[in-house]
């Protein structure tokens, strides 16, 4: 399975093998990006003609220094605006045109410019109604092979993928990176044919039926990193507050993807401690070739074959982990989650599934980073420690991966397990700091495990290392002399 995005890094993410990186910002300083604080859609789809006629409201905040006149939006390429209201009910003036990005000419797009009647100040926030209409297709020809968006009574996916609602921004790869999307709320009322429906990764609100329609209803639990609408004749299994939506062929699958949630929370409660509350999760089946995404508060879009076959389960292994993060108190922050959610989700395979494939795995995480890492470059020659001001995040993934692997095969995985343990359930009312963790792991696991840290956490002794060791085995035996 390919999961293009873990936690939320959508378009951007994409992007990035679509084009060369410029990784600097082309945004004028005097025109910034406000921030999208809230997203309200509203939206009826007619699965017949293969269209659908939606409002948004966009609560934005200026995060800027100064003020915001004009607001830029991107949608897809057979989408129209049709008018946007500011928060009194003014029709605000719009130009709209389809244009390619200016750096993927592949990539074509509805762009409008609305006039803001009463500028956003610096720090101020300011809501917009975007009306909408028209088609949906998807953008596999510019090697977003799974964005085969459209508008079905089979399988209807809404989202920022293939700009579904409009989405603050111009048409430009380098100014998307240089403004990435914080956390967002949302909120939907999605109204189908009677017999689909049409669910999010928030909380399920009451739906309403009228004439043969179903109006679906949801909420955000917190801030998201996306939201994604599925629409599809489904089924749902439940355990608790675990949901699976899945295609109506697929019940038996269903059972076999809640009992596998159901194991791998209760193993992490063994390793982590309890959690306050009972995980709240939900998944929805899409077909294969569609690109499977998760997030806890976005909810998980899963391909089909992970209803058949237990091989596929590591995305919700992954997600499923990050319930036992306390909250992050590093601004930036390095995200060693990520690397730990990693380490987790291949262990957890292992554990409950019998996986063998964890330590081929993990050796294509050494290739890898023997290949990006160099000496030349920024993960090559910046501490873990600094991913979060290096916008290196990407690499927290796999850098930590191995640093948990080592340290678990330096402690043994059941003083690895006591070390979080204590660390989580000191720190999960508190926030966790780098350095809290760093100190618990070596409170449990002393000086090899400091030497560890200070090669992948604090240091980058880990570059020379890795090309210097033939394999993982040996990696390891370096740090036991
Ligand atoms: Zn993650």
């Amino acid at each position: 399975m390919r999961t293009w995005s873990w936690c939320g890094v959508i378009v951007l993410a994409l992007a990035a093998g679509a084009v060369p990186p410029r990784l600097h910002a082309q945004q004028n300083p005097d025109t910034p990006l406000p921030q999208l604080q809230s997203l309200a859609l509203t939206a009826d789809v007619d699965v017949d003609a293969g269209t659908l006629a939606g409002a948004a409201t966009l609560v934005l905040r200026n995060t800027g220094a100064s003020a915001v006149r004009a607001l830029p939006l991107l949608l897809n390429r057979l989408l129209r605006v049709d008018s946007v209201l500011d928060a009194e009910g003014n029709a605000l003036p719009v130009q709209q045109a389809v244009v390619a990005f200016e750096d993927v000419d592949t990539w074509q797009v509805t762009a409008a410019r609305v006039q803001l009647r009463v500028p956003i100040a610096a720090g101020d926030s300011t809501a917009v109604v975007v009306h909408y209409h028209g088609h949906l297709v998807g953008y596999t020809e510019v090697g977003m092979l799974y964005v085969r968006d459209r508008i079905d009574r089979e399988f209807t996916i809404l989202r920022e993928d293939a700009f579904a609602f409009p989405k603050v921004g111009v048409p430009s790869v380098a100014s998307m990176r240089a403004n990435p999307q914080p956390p967002f709320a949302f909120s939907t009322a999605i109204t189908v044919p009677e017999g689909l429906m049409a669910v999010t990764g928030g909380r399920q609100l009451p739906a309403e039926t009228h004439d043969g329609r179903v109006t679906w209803r949801s909420e955000s639990r917190g801030p998201a990193p996306y939201l994604i609408v599925s629409i599809a004749p489904y089924r749902v299994a439940q355990r608790g507050e675990i949901r699976v939506y899945h295609f109506p062929e697929d019940s038996v699958g269903a059972q076999i993807v809640l009992g596998a949630i159901g194991a791998a929370a209760d193993r992490l409660a063994e390793i982590f401690g309890p959690l306050r509350a009972a995980p709240s999760l939900v998944v929805m089946e899409i077909p294969e070739g569609w690109g499977s995404q998760a997030s806890l508060a976005g909810g998980i879009i899963q391909e089909a074959p992970a209803f058949r076959s237990r091989d596929q389960l590591q995305a919700l292994y992954h997600e499923l982990s990050h319930l036992w993060n306390a909250r992050d108190l590093d601004a930036p922050s390095p995200r060693w989650n990520e690397g730990l959610a990693s380490y987790l989700q291949g262990r957890l395979a292992r554990e409950l599934d019998g996986w063998t494939g964890e330590r081929a795995a993990l050796e294509r995480v050494r290739t890898r980073l023997i290949e990006s890492c160099t000496a030349d470059t920024p993960c090559g020659t910046i501490p873990m420690r600094d991913y979060g001001r290096a916008s290196l995040t990407d690499r927290s993934y796999l850098v930590a991966r191995l640093m948990f692997w080592l340290l678990a095969e330096s402690m043994g995985e059941e003083r690895l397990d006591t070390a979080l343990r204590e660390h989580f359930q000191r720190v999960r009312e508190t926030g966790t700091r780098t350095d809290d963790l760093r100190a618990a792991l070596i409170r449990v696991g002393g000086e090899p495990a400091r030497r560890i840290l200070d090669d992948w956490l604090d240091g980058t002794g880990w570059v020379a290392r890795l090309s210097a060791a033939p394999d993982l085995a040996a990696l390891r035996e370096g740090y036991r002399r």
